[in-house]
């Protein structure tokens, strides 16, 4: 468990932590408001607004098809990166992998249930797929059962049960309903509300090996160590822009054994191509700044807020608690905290954080169905938050109880 270790931090300051902080100029430059919605999107830093601008400045044209430096340069970019991406995902065969770009997770999701799924499903196959993640991993395979009904293909919806405020896939309602039949699973890395991540290799013991595992690490990539090869998952798919790249980029990162992943013709569009440099120059930054440390930063400070907010009869957690029972899906818990106020609703209550400088997401999160239907505050976290911002957070908090 030493993930759950917060590096030491003096007078609320951690020098390596404030040199990465001082490169995020929206940080910087608004000292007054803290920014707690990271899991939503993130900040930028400086090298990858100076990778834009010199792309743009120095090398913009299209990928793939022209004979002149920049669009030599265009192309090698396109390439690099996603070489770039596998290797940032810990693909250690990356001849036998492929990465295509998306505009985000959603699209990536997207992509592999309309262009992929359809030529790997046979007739009776089932897909399984949890029932409280983040909705763009959820309706694109329920839509995928609804174009593949006459082949008889089914989506299982497997229950995550949030009631008990563990925010754990059970995964033995997952093994129950594995069947023979389950070719396809989705699963989400870490929760988009419930802050764990998951233990994948569990999931994998309980659809066995012949099932394809996509994860959905949008609220991973970039927040914490992801190996492909320690994982054992057929298809990656992550949000560029949560992982401090622009909007409108993304990748999907998928195993060739599998079979091709992308849209029929999709190598012959434009791709986003200064998204793409943007993306590089996010992942080049995560790798310098180490995502190790991120990972224990932010964790550090969820474990810190969690903890403060036990001390508050007024709040409820949601989401899986620090100490985990031995047989959990949830590994530990990540830089997102979510909770309630027993009284307040959480509209509300964002905007009072608010005009105290906190901007956090307060609405349901965009949850399947089986979610959070009453709404909670969000607090998400990255390498720019500070513990004095925890603490101020939590005084605010103390004097609305
Ligand atoms: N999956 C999860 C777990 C998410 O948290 C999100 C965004 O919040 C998405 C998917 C959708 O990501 P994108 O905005 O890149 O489409």
């Amino acid at each position: 468990m030493t993930g759950m270790t917060a590096p030491a931090v003096r007078d609320g300051l951690h020098p390596w932590q404030q040199a990465l902080r001082a490169q995020f100029p929206i940080i910087t430059g608004h000292p007054e408001l803290a920014y707690l919605d990271s899991a939503a999107t993130a900040q930028k830093p400086r090298a990858v607004l100076d990778a834009v601008q010199t792309y743009l400045t120095t090398g913009n044209a299209n990928s793939a098809r022209g004979t002149y430096t920049w669009a030599n340069r265009t192309t090698e970019l396109v390439e690099r990166t996603r070489e770039r991406v596998a290797r940032f995902l810990g693909d250690d065969r990356p001849e036998r992998s492929a990465v295509h770009f998306t505009s985000g997770a959603t699209e990536g999701l997207r992509t592999i249930a309309r262009d992929w799924l359809p030529g790997f499903l046979r007739d009776g196959d089932e897909i399984v797929v949890p029932d409280a993640d983040h909705r763009a991993n959820i309706e694109p395979w329920l839509e995928a059962q609804r174009l593949l009904a006459g082949a008889g293909v089914r989506v299982r919806v497997v229950p995550m049960p949030y009631q008990s405020g563990s925010g754990d896939y059970d995964h033995r309602a997952l093994a129950e309903r594995a069947g023979p039949r389950t070719r396809f699973v989705a699963a989400t890395h870490v929760h988009h509300v419930y802050g764990g991540d998951m233990n994948v290799h569990r999931i994998r013991g309980a659809v066995g090996p012949d099932a394809v595992i996509c994860l959905d690490a949008a609220q991973s990539v970039g927040h914490l160590p992801v190996s492909v090869a320690e994982l054992d998952v057929d298809f990656v798919v992550f949000s560029g822009h949560k992982a401090l790249a622009l909007p409108g980029s993304g990748a999907v990162w998928a195993r060739q054994e599998r079979g091709p992943a992308f849209v029929p013709g999709g190598w012959s569009g434009t791709p986003n191509t200064v998204g793409i440099a943007s993306l590089e120059a996010a992942l080049d930054w995560l790798d310098a700044a180490g995502v190790e440390r991120i990972e224990r930063w932010t964790a550090g400070l969820a474990a810190r807020l969690t903890d403060g907010l036990r001390r508050l009869d007024a709040y409820e957690v949601l989401g899986c608690p620090l100490s985990l029972a031995a047989d959990s899906t949830v590994q530990r818990r990540r830089g997102i905290v979510t909770l309630r106020h027993r009284a307040v609703e959480s509209g509300d209550l964002g905007f009072v954080l608010f005009s105290h400088g906190f901007m956090v997401r307060s609405d349901n999160h965009c949850q399947g169905d089986a979610g959070e239907k009453t709404g909670s505050v969000r607090v998400s976290l990255h390498v720019y938050n500070t513990v004095e911002e925890i603490d101020r957070l939590l005084s605010v908090l103390a004097s609305l109880s």
